[in-house]
């Protein structure tokens, strides 16, 4: 298992078993690694799911039934309908296109809050009644009282797009308690995940966070609006980002239980064909794509790259003085995808 966050008096112990449905096998720690054609044979499989999509039940372009139709036929398995300020049900559109094990839809709202004029947006993934916007006195101060109304709805928060109109900086993002899941990536194009103009990116921002010994998870979603031209740049369109999910079922309690704690990746294209991270090696394995070759890139404290090598795989073996390690993957092509950290044991 995968001790998360700051741990108090004991290091916090890396030893998660996330193992894909597929392509990769080690062997016992320390002993050679071996690749082999593994089916999944601990009960769990791979989830492809999107958490944050809007529909004409706000600002979207597009009804429900279109938008769960649009993912259902590109290969997800689930959805979250995230409309500003608004519950959209899903009960008549799983009935429809819900399948056991095939796709789900699950009831979320983008929680949608202003300070200082600038939007400051928390997802309530399954939460069982509407959030009204809580505000607050301060940004952090807003999010937490979002982040606990989005818990007392017995929902599961993420922040969202940290940098939309600058409004959310690292620095607020490390005193909000009771969430861990952020926007690493959001597909929405004026978002800025890049930063610029004095703002972190926010694969930077989210170093800086974990360097100061906090721990969250980096997702990615698309924030779809348009269904509708979906390719134009200038058009917020579907299949952009997405998370794969490691989970026992496609239930909304398994796939939110596995997001919280960090047993996923996020991608904008490359996909993983084997992961697995015990307390001495953190391995990748990415799935081959036509056209895209990749650069694995195992990252520690202060965002220092402690290996870069060519893909298909990648093995770094830890010291124990990281702080942290993730990983991230890099496409010829631009497409990025992520995994979680980890906090090494004490050096041995
Ligand atoms: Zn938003
Ligand atoms: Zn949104």
């Amino acid at each position: 298992m995968i001790r998360h966050g700051p741990s108090g008096r004991r290091p916090a112990v890396v030893a998660a078993l996330v193992l894909a449905a597929g392509a990769l096998r080690l062997t016992a720690c320390g002993a050679p690694l071996a690749v082999t054609d593994l089916a999944a044979d601990d009960g769990l499989r791979w989830y492809k799911g999107n958490t944050h999509t809007h529909t004409t039940e706000s600002d979207g372009d597009s009804p429900p039934d279109t938008v769960a139709a649009w993912y259902r036929d590109h290969g997800y398995h689930f959805l979250v309908l995230s409309d500003h300020n608004r519950l959209t049900s899903v009960g008549a559109l799983n009935a429809l296109y819900g399948r056991d094990e095939g796709f789900l839809l699950i009831r979320g709202e983008e929680v949608s809050d202003v300070f200082a004029g600038k939007p400051v947006h928390i997802n309530g993934l399954a939460v069982d009644s509407l959030v009204a916007p809580q505000g607050g006195a301060t940004v952090v101060e807003l999010l937490q009282r979002n982040v606990d109304a989005i818990r007392a709805a017995h929902g599961v928060p993420h922040i969202n797009h940290p940098n939309y109109f600058a409004a959310v900086s690292p620095e607020d993002l490390m005193q909000v308690r009771r969430t861990r899941l952020f926007e690493v990536y959001n597909g929405h194009h004026p978002v800025a995940n890049e930063g610029g103009n004095g703002v972190l990116p926010l694969e930077e921002a989210w170093d800086r966070i974990l360097s100061a010994g906090l721990t969250v998870y980096g997702i990615a979603v698309d924030d779809a609006h348009h269904f509708k031209e979906p390719e134009r740049t200038t058009k917020a369109g579907p299949g952009r980002g997405w998370v794969m999910v490691r989970a026992r079922r496609l239930t909304a309690d398994s796939i939110l239980a596995s997001l919280e704690r960090g047993e996923f990746y996020a991608t904008t294209g490359p996909e993983l064909s084997g992961l697995r991270i015990t307390r001495d090696e953190y391995v990748v394995a990415v799935a081959p794509a036509a056209g895209r070759t990749e650069r694995i890139q195992f990252i520690g404290d202060s965002g220092k790259v402690l290996l870069d090598v060519p893909g298909p795989f990648g093995r770094y073996a830890i010291r124990g003085t990281e702080g942290y390690v993730r990983a991230r993957i890099v496409g010829s092509d631009g497409k990025k995808a992520w995994t979680q950290p980890v906090r090494p044991v004490s050096p041995r």
